[in-house]
């Protein structure tokens, strides 16, 4: 099922939570909600559900206006954080209780159930008690649970965040498997941008109950909209280094070096002088200590071996970056290292704005 955010917003007294969103869900699609604690992405979510109703703007699923659709009658299931399962009921006994409630006959609301255990692999476990399942388990009956009414949309709210890391890992995949598998429009909050990374169709990034950005994760870490979202995708961050745009030789200069980049593209004439260069620490390359071009000069603080990678820490003027290099590159502490930038691997913005200027 499509859904649309049309200028949806929520106040809470003298919070506003949710500022005007336009954001359209493809039919399918998983959408992850990203953003820092507070952005907004649980409100976001509750009036999906219908819990909380919008104080403005409108919601639709499909064709259909729901702001004033009760939660019951929007064909949604919904996964919490704590799974939210009955504890004195089996497993089998839980996922059939959505199927009860709509008085489905037992008979089929059992194959329904056994269908759906099936699907999240936990068709051994029927008879259990969810005291008696590790947390992985535990979350499998409740997108089971979720999903034995076959919803139109899922919504999925922190559903990771009370596992370790390694089952964080597995349960992430599943949940892209079993979400395909069924073809679900879905909905995942998280505040981990890796996991919106790995798992998502489509990211939505928020701050302050606002619209920053809303595409493909790999778009949203190649072109940022603004600072923000540059910095809060990806990890270790980007690099941000202060700089001087010339427009007259469409250049930019590291503040109190000598080091300049040309840029490639000419840049709306509108923006400038103060600049912020964004630059990823793999997208940075070691050039030849006798280049002169399109160098930025650094000296070498700490160099760390992370697996297969090396991390340079690195300052220029008394700016500190991080650079990713090659593993056997033989660099020091105390060096003094030329590094060039991967054509088109950088990013420029408004001071003042934040706003990406390329
Ligand atoms: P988190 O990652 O911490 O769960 P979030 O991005 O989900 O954060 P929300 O829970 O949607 O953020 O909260 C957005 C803002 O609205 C916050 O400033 C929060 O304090 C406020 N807020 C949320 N619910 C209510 C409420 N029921 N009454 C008043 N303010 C609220």
């Amino acid at each position: 099922m499509k859904i649309e955010l049309k200028d949806l917003s929520m106040q809470f007294d003298d919070v506003l939570a949710v500022d005007r969103l336009n954001v359209t869900i493809r039919e399918g699609e998983l959408v992850s909600l990203l953003g820092p604690s507070g952005c907004g992405k649980s409100t976001t979510l509750f009036m999906l559900a219908g819990l909380y109703k919008p104080s403005s703007g409108d919601l639709y699923f499909g064709e259909k206006r729901v702001n004033d659709v009760e939660p019951e009658n929007r064909e949604i299931g919904m996964v919490f954080q704590n799974y939210a399962l009955y504890p004195h009921m089996t497993v089998l006994k839980n996922i059939m209780f959505p199927l009860k409630m709509s008085k489905v006959p037992k008979q089929e609301a059992q194959e329904r159930a056994i269908k759906m255990a099936k699907l999240v692999h936990i068709e051994h476990l029927l008879d259990r008690k969810p005291g008696q399942l590790s947390g992985g388990q535990q979350q499998r009956v409740a997108i089971a649970r979720a999903l034995v009414k076959e919803p139109k949309l899922l919504l999925l709210d922190e559903p990771l965040s009370n596992l370790d890391a390694r089952l964080r890992l597995e349960m992430r995949e599943e949940i892209r498997r079993i979400q395909q598998e069924v073809g679900i429009t879905t909905i995942f909050v998280t505040h981990d941008q890796e996991e919106a990374m790995s798992i998502s169709d489509k990211v939505l990034l928020m701050k302050d109950g606002q619209y920053q950005q809303y595409s493909a994760p790999q778009h949203m870490y190649d072109k940022p909209s603004n600072m923000f979202v540059g910095t809060f995708m990806g990890s270790p961050p980007i690099n941000m280094i202060p700089v001087l745009y010339s427009q007259e030789s469409n250049s930019i200069q590291m503040n109190e070096t000598e080091s300049t980049l040309s840029l490639g593209q000419q840049i709306h004439s509108s923006y400038g002088p103060n600049m912020i260069l964004g630059i990823r620490p793999e997208d940075f390359v070691l050039v030849e200590d006798n280049a002169t071009e399109d160098v930025l000069t650094a000296r070498v603080t700490v160099v760390e071996r992370i697996g297969r990678d090396t991390m340079l820490n690195a300052t220029i003027g008394d700016k500190h970056i991080r650079v990713l290099i090659e593993p056997d590159v033989p660099v020091q502490q105390g060096d003094i290292v030329k590094l060039g930038v991967r054509p088109n691997r950088y990013h420029l913005f408004d001071k003042e704005t934040g706003r990406n200027v390329l």
